[in-house]
């Protein structure tokens, strides 16, 4: 399970690992510095500055409004200021990059917290925006859904509430002109009531949200180990030989497109039934699985040693000449060293490997090169073990 503000910041498609910030030129110096560099600090501000854009949208709207004798000019003023204050104390910590650790990087809670104080501000003090500031506070709730988890969710809601009954006792106190408390009191009970019916439906669909997040993180884990159990071997952890079919189609296409060296060899783990008849299948695994840790720890990479069949491995070794493969194969066969009890004749049981290789020839299928190294292998058992023969 996500912990809750990455599960949301999951959800948040532009922030992309390595997307291109922004425009070049002068616009990218400006947007560096209201912005920042980081990607997820930009998507929070650049979401902070879209809200400025409302406060302001708001502010030009009250100021008409007084312009016009519609808003006492103290009124607009106070909201103002409250608007402002908030929006760049909220900016200003969010740029300094300082919430980066914390569990709501975004200041999520706080941004909504404003929105919705500064609404219930607007409805106390601005009485031509009465009308619109209640229902407005429930739209901000619905769209905390996309952006809170849901107990924050609750909590907004919950608080918008207290600031409601608050806001009506300090007009109570305050005798405000053009305040009618008795008939705001049913206004504001009424929004008491209906509010914390929105806040569950938003919560719903926040959890809704948050089972999606989660269920995707699922999916991409599961089928990361579906692609697991689809390319390697359940024994060694090694490529498969199914997998290892598609890399050498792969191979055999970039070959036919560049002039570039290519070996395979094929390994075989010297008298291994030996090991299973003496000590028994469970340390024959045993021993399959050291030898392929040791194999991939010479040969280049995971992913260019396949088991290609019982103690029979396969290895692709694309841009290596002969030269180079054959010292890889080498110190590969003086390397293995695996620990097993000893002969009944105390002598010490050395678990060998033959390989066989052959670089690849011009105009020759990976197919064909494979067949040579095998015929190579064949060739390194006739000749008592324990050795690389190079295909002919
Ligand atoms: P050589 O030196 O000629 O290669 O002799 P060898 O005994 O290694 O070869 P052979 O082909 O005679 O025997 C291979 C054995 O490998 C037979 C088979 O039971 C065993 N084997 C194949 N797969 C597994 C496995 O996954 N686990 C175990 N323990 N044994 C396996
Ligand atoms: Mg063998
Ligand atoms: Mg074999």
């Amino acid at each position: 399970m996500l912990p809750t503000p990455l599960a949301a910041e999951l959800t948040e498609p532009a922030v992309q690992a390595g997307a291109p910030a922004v425009a070049r030129g002068p616009w990218r110096l400006i947007g560096d510095a209201v912005l920042g560099t980081e990607p997820r600090q930009r998507v929070w501000l650049r979401r902070t500055l879209l809200s400025g854009l409302m406060y302001l949208l708001f502010n030009l709207l009250r100021w008409a409004g007084a312009v016009h004798g519609l808003v006492p000019w103290r009124s607009a003023q106070v909201v103002a200021a409250y608007e402002i204050t908030g929006f760049l104390a909220l900016y200003a910590v969010l740029r300094s990059g300082r919430t980066r650790h914390l569990r709501d990087p975004a200041l999520t809670l706080l941004q909504i917290l404003l929105g919705l104080s500064a609404l219930v501000l607007n409805y106390a003090f601005v009485e031509a925006s009465r009308n619109v500031a209640l229902p407005l506070l429930s739209l901000v709730l619905v769209f905390g859904m996309y952006r809170l988890t849901p107990g924050q969710i609750l909590l907004a809601g919950g608080a918008t509430v207290v600031m409601l009954l608050a806001m009506l006792l300090v007009m109570w106190r305050v005798h405000e002109p053009g305040f009618d408390v008795a008939e705001q009191s049913l206004n504001v009970v009424l929004a008491a009531v209906t509010l914390p019916m929105f806040a569950m439906v938003a919560r719903r669909l926040a959890q809704m949200r948050q089972r999606n997040v989660r269920q995707k993180a699922d999916m991409a884990e599961a089928i990361e180990q579906l692609h697991h159990l689809a390319t390697r071997d359940g024994l060694t952890g090694l490529v498969n030989r199914r997998h290892m079919m598609a890399q050498l189609a792969d191979e055999q296409l970039r070959l036919a497109r560049s002039q570039r060296a290519c070996c395979v060899a094929l390994l075989d783990i010297d008298h291994f039934k030996r090991v299973n008849d003496t000590h028994g299948h469970q340390m024959g695994d045993s021993v399959l699985i050291g030898f392929a840790r040791q194999v991939v720890e010479v040969l280049p990479g995971p992913d260019a040693v396949c088991r290609w069949g019982g103690e029979e491995f396969l290895v692709l070794m694309p841009e290596m000449a002969q030269a180079e493969a054959r010292a890889a194969i080498e110190r590969l066969l003086r390397r293995i060293d695996i620990a097993l009890p000893a002969h009944a004749d105390g002598s010490p049981w050395r678990v060998t490997l033959s390989a066989g290789l052959a670089e690849v020839r011009a105009g020759e299928t990976l197919q064909r090169a494979i067949e040579r190294a095998d015929a190579a292998l064949y060739r390194a058992k006739q000749a008592g073990r324990d050795r690389l023969e190079l295909a002919t």
